[in-house]
């Protein structure tokens, strides 16, 4: 039986047929439109390129967003221009079949719960750091949605009082701390500062910004600025997740998106500063940490799973 997984991010949307153990046959990717009509048009062509002439079973859609409790509107998004948008209703109608729509960081950590690095453990916590930063709880083999759809909202904890804006209208929110935007920002004001030596500073663009690819290069190189950038998400990150393992006490933190490419570059500080943080530390049994083994197509293939097991 073949499932349509389609994941929509702040930057791009990502879509695939996925199998029954969780394997991608066929994939496409364009980028995220801002408009959210031209944004369901999208999601739309890509299900009808994807699907052709194969015998689909299910459609699933997930979606950087706040959803509703009947998983068919997005209430908000911190980084999407959507608010009380019926997506699941707009996408139905352009598709002609039923579609099922979660939470895209929801859709990450179930597709890692069931063919990632969550496989062996009924109880886990992912946390997606990408353009946003999202969350999933799994907790004894069942994901938490909450009472009104937006439970596991991690991203938007507040992390620091008086801090810095968030898309969510609020501020100080660990996403901004602990996203991929977050380290761009930090690398930003560490070259600025001219702290940690040149690195940063020689790459930074005209309008202040230190380009991705450059920054993973001087990752690479050992860079001291670079490193001190990675250091400060870590840092944050690991923070939260103590006091995540405080609320939900799971035996896996799983680590996922973009940001999680640096593996245990970024794991180590992540546990240094989890230890710093954990409630009871030394007395207690601790979480371990692991990278998503499904990369950046997590969302795609545990939406692709949510929906077969809904239809
Ligand atoms: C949103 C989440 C989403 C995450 C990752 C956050 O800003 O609030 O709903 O899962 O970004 O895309
Ligand atoms: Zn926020």
């Amino acid at each position: 039986m073949l499932n349509v997984g389609i994941d929509i991010g702040g930057t791009k949307i990502a879509g695939g047929i996925v199998d029954p153990d969780g394997a991608i046959l066929d994939r496409r990717r364009v980028p995220t439109p801002s408009d959210p009509q031209a944004l369901a048009d999208a999601v739309a062509a890509m299900v009808a390129d994807l699907v052709t002439d194969r015998v689909v079973h299910a459609v699933g859609v997930a979606a950087a967003g706040f959803i509703d409790a009947s998983r068919s509107v997005i209430l908000h998004a911190p980084n999407i221009d959507w608010t009380d948008e019926p997506l699941r209703d707009e996408l139905e109608r352009r598709i002609g079949r039923p579609v099922t729509l979660e939470n895209d960081a929801n859709a990450a950590g179930w597709g890692e719960y069931r063919f990632g690095a969550g496989r062996e453990v009924r109880d886990m916590v992912m946390i997606t750091l990408g353009t946003g930063v999202g969350g999933a709880a799994i907790i004894d083999g069942e994901l938490l949605v909450g009472g009104n759809g937006i439970g596991g909202e991690l991203g938007h904890i507040r992390f620091e009082r008086g801090g810095r804006p968030c898309g969510c209208g609020q501020n100080g929110c660990l996403e901004q701390y602990a996203s991929g935007r977050a380290l761009q920002r930090e690398a930003a004001e560490i070259a600025a500062s001219g702290a940690f030596g040149a690195g940063l500073a020689e790459v930074r663009t005209a309008e202040g910004i230190v380009p991705a690819a450059a920054m993973e290069a001087l990752i690479a190189a050992g860079d001291a600025g670079a490193l001190e950038a990675v250091h400060r998400v870590a840092t944050a990150l690991g923070e939260a997740c103590g006091g995540f393992q405080a609320v939900l006490d799971p035996g896996l933190f799983v680590i996922g998106g973009g940001v999680a490419d640096l593996g245990e570059r970024l794991l180590s500080p992540v546990r240094e500063a989890y230890a710093t943080a954990l409630p009871g530390y030394g007395e207690r049994p601790i979480a371990s940490f692991a990278i998503a083994t499904l990369g950046n197509d997590a969302g795609l293939i545990g939406v692709a799973d949510l929906a077969g097991g809904r239809v």
